[in-house]
C-alpha cells in the first residue's frame, strides 16, 4: 500500500483533500441558468492534515462573501448573489460583519503629477482573512504543481490591485510593479491552469531565481491577485 502525502502545510499526513480555491467559489448547478456548466467538476485537490483544513473554513467563506459583493456585474455573479443574500439572513452575524467592513470608495491615483480619481474597494478591517485564504491557495497550487513534492511553508506576499490594504492612495512604485506584472503575464506562452478559467485560473512566472517565482490567480475574470513566492 502506497504511504499518504503529507500535508501541502506542515509535515502532517494529509488525510484530507483540499480544494484549491476553495470549492465555495465555484457557483453550484442549482443556482446558475440552464444549460450552465457544472464548476464544480475537476476541481484541484491536495493532501491536506484535518487541521489545515479545517482552520480555514471561516477565512473562505469570509473570501466567497467578499468577492460575490465585489463582482456585482458577473453575469456568474448574480446567481451566487441571490444564494449569499439568503445566507446572509440565515446568518446575521456574518452579512453584519462584512457589510461593516466593505465598502465602495473613491482612490487618488497620481498619474504625471495630476491626482485622478477612481472607483475601488476599501477593506478596513480583516484584511488577514483574506490574506490567509489566498496564501492557503497559493501553497496548496504550488504542492500540486510539483506533484507533491515540494512545499512552500515561508512566508510570502500578496498583493491585488483590486483590494486596497494600507490606505486609500496608489502609489506610484506599486501601481509601476502592477503594470510589470501583467505585462509579463500577458506572454502567451504562460499557460493559463485550472479546470474552469471564468471562475479561476492561475499562472506562474519562473524568474529563473532559484526557487523564486511570481504566481498570479484570477477569479471571476477580474479579481486579480499576485503572490511573491521568493
Ligand atoms: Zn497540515
Amino acid at each position: 500500500m502506497k504511504a499518504p502525502y503529507t500535508c501541502y502545510c506542515c509535515e502532517g499526513i494529509g488525510n484530507t483533500n483540499e480544494h484549491a480555491p476553495p470549492k465555495s467559489i465555484y457557483p453550484k448547478q442549482k443556482y446558475l441558468p440552464e444549460g450552465s456548466p457544472d464548476y464544480r467538476k475537476n476541481l484541484i485537490t491536495v493532501p491536506s492534515c484535518k487541521k489545515h483544513n479545517n482552520d480555514k473554513s471561516g477565512d473562505d467563506e469570509y473570501l466567497l462573501a467578499l468577492f460575490t459583493l465585489s463582482i456585482p456585474e458577473s453575469k456568474i455573479a448574480e446567481p451566487m448573489m441571490k444564494k449569499w443574500i439568503e445566507a446572509f439572513k440565515r446568518n446575521d452575524s456574518l452579512a453584519k460583519r462584512i457589510f461593516s467592513l466593505y465598502r465602495k470608495i473613491t482612490i487618488l491615483t497620481q498619474k504625471n503629477n495630476l491626482l485622478i480619481p477612481e472607483k475601488t474597494f476599501a477593506i478596513t478591517a480583516e484584511k488577514e482573512r483574506i490574506n490567509n485564504a489566498i496564501k492557503s491557495t497559493v501553497r496548496a497550487l504550488y504542492y500540486h504543481e510539483s506533484k507533491y513534492k515540494n512545499k512552500w511553508l515561508n512566508d510570502f506576499t500578496v498583493t491585488s490591485p483590486n483590494f486596497l490594504n494600507q490606505n486609500l492612495f496608489i502609489d506610484v512604485q506599486r501601481q509601476e510593479i502592477y503594470r510589470d506584472f501583467f505585462q509579463a503575464f500577458a506572454n502567451p506562452n504562460i499557460i493559463k491552469k485550472g479546470p474552469h478559467h471564468d471562475i479561476f485560473f492561475y499562472q506562474m512566472l519562473e524568474e529563473g531565481l532559484e526557487g523564486a517565482c511570481v504566481m498570479k490567480l484570477v477569479f471571476y475574470k477580474h479579481l486579480v491577485f499576485f503572490a511573491l513566492l521568493v
